[in-house]
């Protein structure tokens, strides 16, 4: 198994300072692969990432929920053009650096939202796009 980062993930970055085996990769280019992702071949499923992401973004591959219930406030990005998703998102790493955003969506409360779409995106990342290319 492995972990996933779903599309809640706002690139703060904190995941990879923990992750014992440096598997956790940010995408480029943003435009298009704007999250972090998890290479499954080499995560070990310690779960020390998941409590270091403020954006409660991570989860157990098995655990990623088809039915995620908003608490309001928090954002999921997507690769810019993707319908819905039209504001930009302006912040802060854990490293105080400028995260920018182009295509994100701010969810309402009580609102519920698939994230497993996340786990084959993640997956094509490591086999087709750019981290594969990276290894
Ligand atoms: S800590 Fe969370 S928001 Fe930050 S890069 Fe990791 S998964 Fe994304
Ligand atoms: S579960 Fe552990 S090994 Fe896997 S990405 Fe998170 S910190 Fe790294």
């Amino acid at each position: 198994m492995t972990h996933v980062i779903t599309s809640l993930c706002l690139r703060d970055g904190g995941c990879t300072t923990v992750c014992p085996v440096e598997c956790i990769v940010p995408g480029k280019p943003v435009e298009e692969w704007p999250l972090f992702y998890i290479d499954a071949d080499t995560c070990i499923d310690c779960g020390a990432c998941v409590p270091e992401c403020p954006w409660e973004a991570i989860f157990p591959e098995d655990e990623v929920p088809a039915a995620y219930k908003a608490k309001g406030g928090e954002r999921l990005s997507a690769p810019i053009g993707t319908a819905g998703f039209t504001e930009k998102y302006d912040g802060h790493n854990h490293d105080n650096e400028a995260v920018h955003l182009e295509g994100t969506r701010t969810l309402t409360a009580g609102e519920v939202v698939d994230l497993t779409p996340d786990i084959e995106v993640n997956k094509k990342f490591f086999t087709s796009g750019p981290g594969y290319n990276a290894k």
